[in-house]
């Protein structure tokens, strides 16, 4: 297929608009990592984005939205299906981080396919604030189901140039914009209870979701396991499919990927560890490459396009240093997420 290139102009938005309202399939920058969007009320069209992606078809796609009001097309919110508590969270959440990085699950309406929402009854919504990716979304005059711009389980594209490594002649069109702001994907949070559940953990931490609630938030089970010998740990056994996102190998370089983690969060001490492998590992002929941030925010900014870069470098180890849980407002453990993922739960204790 060929795949038209758009840049980040009023005129180009609008013909990736037409395309994306035609049933195609569109790849476009947000402020969290690039997405490949479809029509999220047309099964013909969402079936091209699990092909494009090789995404198993159970796993969800989060619908974007380009006004607040837009949730009650999609989402079943009433005194029927949630608590008035639920109800005032989500407003609450809407009010305070819409629109951004944060994605709400709401019992769906009937008009949203279960090919979009991975057969589930709920539909996970997000109004980004990325302005290329609102007017994309108002311009094809639907809501927009994206999930990220890569291949199953690579890391996720945070520049133009990654979403062309990974979509180029497999989609309709790519529209090419700046570097993704935040560099990780959306908090995901289950707001049906009165106690919101966070499914997978982002730029929102869970105390910015706590504040702007004025209640607690609970963070689902298998995001706190902290033994990282979990490399045996089934998710999917952990919790029917709640975040589905959470049982397959995802983020994953081609290189080997080893975290390097101190104990006493002493980054500097798990730095020198890193060293001496990267040297140990040169010894041995291999080609191994260290990657570290200075902080929680800009790991996120850059944690996976050190990871696709070093690929395209041609390392074949990343030696990645951790950063704590509590890092930038408790971005590390964003992360910290990610990144042990990334390694498949390779890690190295110091
Ligand atoms: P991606 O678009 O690749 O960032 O993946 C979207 C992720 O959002 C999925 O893997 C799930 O973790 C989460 N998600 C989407 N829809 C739902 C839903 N209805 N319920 C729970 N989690 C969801
Ligand atoms: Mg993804």
């Amino acid at each position: 297929m060929k795949t038209r290139i758009f840049k980040d102009t009023i005129e180009d938005i609008r013909k990736a608009g037409e395309i994306i309202a035609g049933g195609g399939i569109v790849a476009f920058p947000t402020e969290t990592v690039y997405g490949l969007g479809a029509n999220a009320l047309d099964e013909d069209a969402v079936k091209k984005i699990y092909k494009a992606k090789g995404r198993p078809s159970d796993n969800p796609m989060i619908v974007h939205i380009s006004q607040v009001g837009d949730i009650y097309d999609i989402a079943d919110v009433s005194e029927s299906t949630m608590s008035k508590k639920a109800m005032e969270n989500l407003r609450k959440c809407s009010d305070a981080f819409w629109p951004g990085p944060l994605t709400m699950v709401l019992p769906k309406k009937g008009i949203v396919p279960l090919t979009t929402t991975g057969g589930l009854d709920t539909v996970a919504i997000r109004m980004p604030s990325h302005k290329t990716a609102r007017m994309l979304i108002e311009s094809s005059g639907c809501p927009i189901a994206a999930p990220s711009a890569n291949l199953s389980g690579k890391p996720s594209p945070t520049t133009a140039e990654h979403t062309l490594d990974d979509m180029d002649g497999r989609i309709d069109a790519i529209i090419l914009g700046s570097d993704c702001q935040v560099g990780i994907e959306s908090t995901v949070v289950d707001m049906r209870k009165d106690e919101p559940v966070i499914l997978r953990p982002g730029r929102i931490t869970p105390e910015d979701l706590s504040n702007a609630i004025g209640g607690i938030v609970l963070i689902h089970p298998s995001l706190k396991k902290k033994d990282m010998s979990q490399k045996d740990v089934d998710l999917s056994q952990n919790m029917v499919a709640r975040s589905p996102g959470m049982k397959y190998k995802h983020y994953a370089p081609e290189a080997e990927m080893q975290v390097f983690i101190s104990d006493a969060n002493d980054r500097a001490k798990a730095l020198r560890m890193a060293e001496s492998e990267c040297n140990r590992l040169k010894t041995m002929g291999k080609k191994p490459t260290i990657i570290s941030f200075s902080d929680g925010i800009e790991a996120a900014h850059d944690l996976f396009r050190r990871l696709r870069d070093a690929d395209k470098a041609g390392y074949d180890v990343i030696l990645a240093v951790g950063v704590s849980d509590d890092e930038s407002g408790g971005v590390g453990f964003s992360v910290m997420n990610r990144m042990l993922k990334s390694a498949g739960y390779n890690v190295k204790k110091v």
